[in-house]
């Protein structure tokens, strides 16, 4: 079987009006999907073999000029995958629980993780991705460039914001920090973070 296109884990207009279908069917139905035609043409057979797996792909690329095709697309559907899981209609806002006390830990408050997560969406010059990650142990905010992913250093994602001009053009024009914030206030699914905090150890 080679790399298949994941369905949504909510239906294309649950993100609105904050997300809009539309964006979801460009972002997902087009942008999400040219990856994995990508990847799949780049790996040829060896898409189809019973051990193409995905994170292996993208680790056995990561840092190998040659196989720089197959890390961007190969770490692009998987950005993806992960950023569809981190959003849930009627998400957003404070988190609760263990993870809520080891944000206050980290970063002195809620609100400063906040300011700090939307400054790293903000401030990541052209194409890429904002991270809450764990690393060593503890969790620090990221942002990488292109199809650049935490796996590939050695950290943990924990929540993810894709700050590609694909991923809030339509709805939000050129104001990322609109976007940024209303993912923060509307979207985040804290479950799912939880769960990834969880299974960090
Ligand atoms: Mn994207």
């Amino acid at each position: 079987m080679a790399f298949e296109l994941p369905s949504l884990p909510y239906a294309q207009d649950a993100l609105a009006p904050h997300i809009s279908a539309e964006t979801l069917d460009f972002h997902h139905g087009k942008h999400h999907n040219t990856y994995i035609v990508n990847l799949n043409n780049l790996l040829g057979d060896a898409a189809g073999s019973s051990d193409a797996d995905l994170e292996k792909v993208i680790m056995d690329s990561a840092g190998d000029a040659s196989k720089a095709g197959v890390f961007n697309n190969a770490a692009q559907i998987w950005n993806h995958t992960f950023y569809w899981n981190c959003m849930k209609p009627n998400g957003g806002g404070k988190p609760t629980g263990d993870l809520a006390a080891k944000i206050d830990a980290a970063f002195g408050s809620y609100d400063k993780f906040k300011e700090e997560f939307k400054n790293a969406c903000v401030t990541q010059f052209g194409s890429g991705w904002g991270w809450l990650v764990v690393e060593n142990g503890a969790l620090k905010i990221t942002k990488t460039p292109n199809a650049d992913t935490p796996m590939a250093h050695g950290q943990t994602a924990l929540l993810t914001c894709d700050v590609w001009e694909h991923a809030y053009y339509i709805d939000f024009r050129n104001r990322r920090p609109d976007y940024v914030e209303t993912f923060l206030n509307h979207l985040v699914n804290w479950d799912f973070v939880a769960k990834n905090l969880a299974d960090a150890g």
